[in-house]
């Protein structure tokens, strides 16, 4: 069947590191969506996921270069797209390499989609050349990622993230700060820290919990875990309280080359370097920041968190 559409379809959502990047929908949506501390996609108006064809990826790709035909990186949306299936991703990767010789392409995946797809295909998608993916890490506790029903285990983790690195994909993991809630933060970033340091990813992206409500610009529904906020089955972190979680989990990380990078405005403090080098300074940085008068610090928090 022809392909009509005139104007690529986009991405909802990117890492901030892409903003440079050729974006590319390959699937729309999150195949999951279950996860409670989420709700971003039906929020941003796409509760349903759908897989796109080749053809029409292969089309956004024309047109994506013919307006603009300097791209030295790519990232493949939306949530999940190696839920195309591998055959897919690779016609669509290699194609994308032949028409753009970009130096880097990326997506986000889930851990469990990366488990079904195995040690053999993820070396089949590196050679396609996929570099590098991002990975909702969220917490390294199984039983806070059970109660947020993110569909993933500590050792999952531990077992893809060992299946990447013989592949030669470079991982970037995303922690949120305050998942555990006020009530189990040290045991979320302890085990958090367990996670990062046994699989040693090239990336540490800190998010802070942030959850979608009535107050966006959007008409979605809200994220899960404000029911459970409301019903008191959920007492949120509080801003210095994430401060502390971030604090915590730089000290309990040693003998990695992971760089740390606090790259989303709604972090609280903007720390960035890696562990084995950088790792003293960072901590300096958060000292200093919670050396500040308490006025100080709750005026940071009020204007941070308004800005979402
Ligand atoms: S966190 Fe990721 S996997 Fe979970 S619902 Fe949101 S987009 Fe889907």
């Amino acid at each position: 069947m022809a392909i009509i559409h005139k104007a690529p379809e986009v991405p909802l959502i990117r890492p901030p590191s892409e903003w440079r990047s050729l974006l590319v929908r390959v699937t729309r949506g999150c195949k999951w969506n279950r996860c409670r501390f989420c709700g971003i996609y039906p929020h941003l108006g796409e509760p349903e996921f759908s897989i796109r064809t080749v053809e029409e990826v292969k089309h956004d790709i024309d047109l994506l270069c013919s307006l603009r035909q300097r791209f030295e990186t790519a990232f493949f949306g939306d949530a999940d797209p190696l839920q195309a299936g591998v055959d897919a991703f690779v016609e669509i990767a290699e194609y994308l390499r032949k028409v753009i010789p970009v130096k880097r392409l990326t997506c986000y995946s889930r851990a469990s989609t990366l488990r079904k797809i195995g040690p053999d295909d993820l070396k089949i998608l590196a050679a396609a050349g996929l570099d590098r993916v991002h990975i909702g890490l969220e917490s390294g506790d199984a039983e806070i990622l059970r109660y947020h029903r993110k569909g993933q285990s500590p050792t999952m983790v531990r077992e893809v993230a060992a299946w990447l690195k013989e592949a030669g994909i470079e991982i970037s993991f995303y922690v949120l700060l305050g998942l555990g809630g006020r009530d189990q933060w040290q045991r979320h970033i302890l085990e958090t820290a367990k996670v990062i340091n046994d699989t040693e990813p090239e990336f540490v992206r800190i998010r802070r919990l942030w959850l979608y409500g009535c107050d966006t610009p959007f008409s979605g529904p809200e994220s899960p875990l404000l029911k459970e906020i409301r019903a008191g089955a959920f007492i949120p972190q509080t801003p210095e309280g994430s401060v502390l979680e971030l604090k915590l989990l730089l000290e309990n990380l040693d003998n990695i080359s992971t760089c740390i990078v606090c790259d989303h405005h709604n972090n609280y403090v903007h720390v960035s370097g890696c562990i084995n080098e950088d790792k003293e300074d960072m901590l300096a940085e958060i000292d200093s920041f919670l050396a500040l008068p308490a006025s100080k610090r709750e005026a940071h928090y009020q204007v941070v968190g308004s800005r979402i």
